[in-house]
C-alpha cells in the first residue's frame, strides 16, 4: 500500500508564510498522535559544519518545538558526534558550533542535548539481526527517548548520493562507534596527479592515516589505520581524492539502513519525518561550506514512512532543470540529478534495501497541502 507524504511548496502569502505551513505538516502528517503528555521527544537534526550555511534554519524547528509543546510533550533538539575532526567531534565542540549556527536556546526554546555524549561513548547496543550487523550502537538519547521526529536536510552526499531521512536517522543517531562500523568498507585514494601537497587532509583524518609526503609532496594513505570515514573526499580542495569504489558500494548504504531499523525498533507509532528540499547542495551539511544549490528550492515534506518520504524527494529533484551556476552545469537535463554528480554511489539502493528490510515503502501518494 502506497504511503501519504505531505508536501508544501515555495509558495507564500500574507495569511500563510513558510513556518505557518511546517505547523500545517505537522498536522496534516499525523504526528500529533505520535506525541504523548510527557514524551520526551528527541528532534534529530543536523547543527551544520562550522562554516556551513545549508542547514535547516532554527525559525523552522522552533515551529515544531511549539507544536510538540502544545502536546504536553517535552522537545529536546540531539544530533551525534561526528567520526572525523571537524567542529562537532565531541559534545563541547558540537555545542559551540550548533549555537554559532543559531541553535541557540532563545531561538529554538528548547536544550540541546548531544546524543552519544561528550566523547561518543553514550550508547545503546540494539539487536538488529541482519545481513551486516547483529547489533547496532544507537546513541543514548535517541535511543531513550520517547518518540522521535528526524528533521532532515534533503541534498547530495559523496556516499550515498543524497542524504534524506534515512541517512539522517540511520547515519545520524549511529554514535562515533557505530559510525565506523558504518563506514569500514570505504577506502579512499588519492590522485597524485591532482594532489599539491597542502595537508588539509592530513589535518582534518581522525585516525592519523594520512601524511603528506615531503620528497614527493603529495599525500599518502595508511588503509591499516583508515577508518573509512570518508571525509577527507570532501575535505580536500583539490578533488585529489576519491572513494575507490573497488570495495562494494552499496554496502555502505545498506549498513546505514540497519543502523535506521536499530534507531526505530523501540519507536512503533512514535516517530515522524520531515525534508527539507531547500538549498539542496552537492554534498552534505557535515562539510565546512555550503556550494550553490543544484535545483531550485523545492519545498517541505513530511511524512510517517521515512522511504516514501525519501523517494518522493529524490523524484521532485529529479524532475527540476539542474542550476546552471551549479555542480550540475553541462548536466542541466540529466534525469538523475544526484547521480550526475556523484556517478558513482547508486543511491537506489538505501530506498530499495530499506523497503526490504521493512522500514516503509516506496510507493507514495504525493499530498500537497
Ligand atoms: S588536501 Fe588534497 S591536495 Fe591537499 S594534501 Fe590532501 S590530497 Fe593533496
Ligand atoms: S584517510 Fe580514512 S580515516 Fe582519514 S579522513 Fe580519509 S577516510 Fe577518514
Amino acid at each position: 500500500m502506497a504511503a501519504d507524504v505531505f508536501f508544501a511548496d515555495m509558495r507564500a502569502r500574507h495569511k500563510e508564510n513558510l513556518l505557518d505551513k511546517v505547523e500545517k505538516l505537522f498536522v496534516r502528517a499525523g504526528m500529533k498522535e505520535l506525541i504523548a503528555p510527557k514524551d520526551l521527544v528527541a528532534f534529530k537534526v543536523h547543527f551544520g559544519e562550522r562554516g556551513n550555511t545549508g542547514y535547516i534554519r532554527p525559525q523552522f524547528i522552533r515551529r515544531l518545538v511549539n507544536q510538540v509543546k502544545s502536546l504536553g510533550g517535552k522537545p529536546f533538539l540531539t544530533d551525534a558526534n561526528t567520526l572525523y575532526v571537524g567542529s562537532r567531534a565531541n559534545a563541547v565542540d558540537h555545542l559551540q558550533t550548533a549555537i554559532e549556527n543559531g541553535f541557540g536556546y532563545a531561538v529554538v526554546d528548547a536544550p540541546l542535548i548531544i546524543a552519544d555524549g561528550l566523547t561518543g561513548r553514550d550508547y545503546v547496543n540494539v539487536p538488529v539481526n541482519r545481513k551486516h550487523f547483529a547489533e547496532v550502537k544507537i546513541s543514548s538519547a535517541v535511543y531513550h527517548a520517547d518518540a522521535l521526529l528526524v528533521i532532515s536536510h534533503f541534498k547530495g552526499h559523496e556516499l550515498t548520493g543524497f542524504g534524506g531521512a534515512l541517512k539522517n536517522l540511520g547515519m545520524g543517531t549511529g554514535s562515533r562507534g557505530g559510525k565506523q562500523m558504518m563506514h569500514s568498507d570505504v577506502l579512499p585514494e588519492v590522485n597524485e596527479e591532482k594532489c599539491r601537497g597542502c595537508a588539509k587532509c592530513e589535518e582534518w583524518c581522525p585516525a592519523g592515516a594520512i601524511a603528506v609526503d615531503q620528497e614527493k609532496g603529495r599525500a599518502q594513505i595508511d588503509a591499516r589505520k583508515c577508518l573509512g570515514c570518508g571525509e577527507c573526499t570532501i575535505t580536500c580542495p583539490h578533488r585529489a581524492i576519491a572513494i575507490s569504489w573497488k570495495t562494494e558500494p552499496d554496502v555502505a548504504q545498506e549498513k546505514i539502513v540497519e543502523y535506521a531499523l536499530g534507531a526505530l525498533k523501540n519507536k512503533q507509532g512514535k516517530a515522524g519525518f520531515f525534508n527539507f528540499v531547500l538549498n539542496v547542495s552537492p554534498e552534505c551539511d557535515c562539510a565546512g561550506w555550503t556550494d550553490a544549490s543544484i535545483v531550485r528550492d523545492i519545498g517541505i515534506l513530511a511524512s510517517l514512512d521515512p522511504v516514501a518520504l525519501d523517494q518522493a524527494c529524490v523524484d521532485l529533484v529529479n524532475r527540476e532543470r539542474g542550476l546552471p551556476e551549479s555542480r550540475l552545469a553541462g548536466h542541466e537535463e540529466a534525469a538523475d540529478k544526484f547521480g550526475a554528480i556523484w556517478p558513482k554511489a547508486n543511491w537506489e539502493r538505501q530506498l530499495a534495501y530499506a523497503e526490504e528490510a521493512g522500514l516503509g515503502t516506496r510507493a507514495y501518494n504525493l499530498v500537497k497541502i
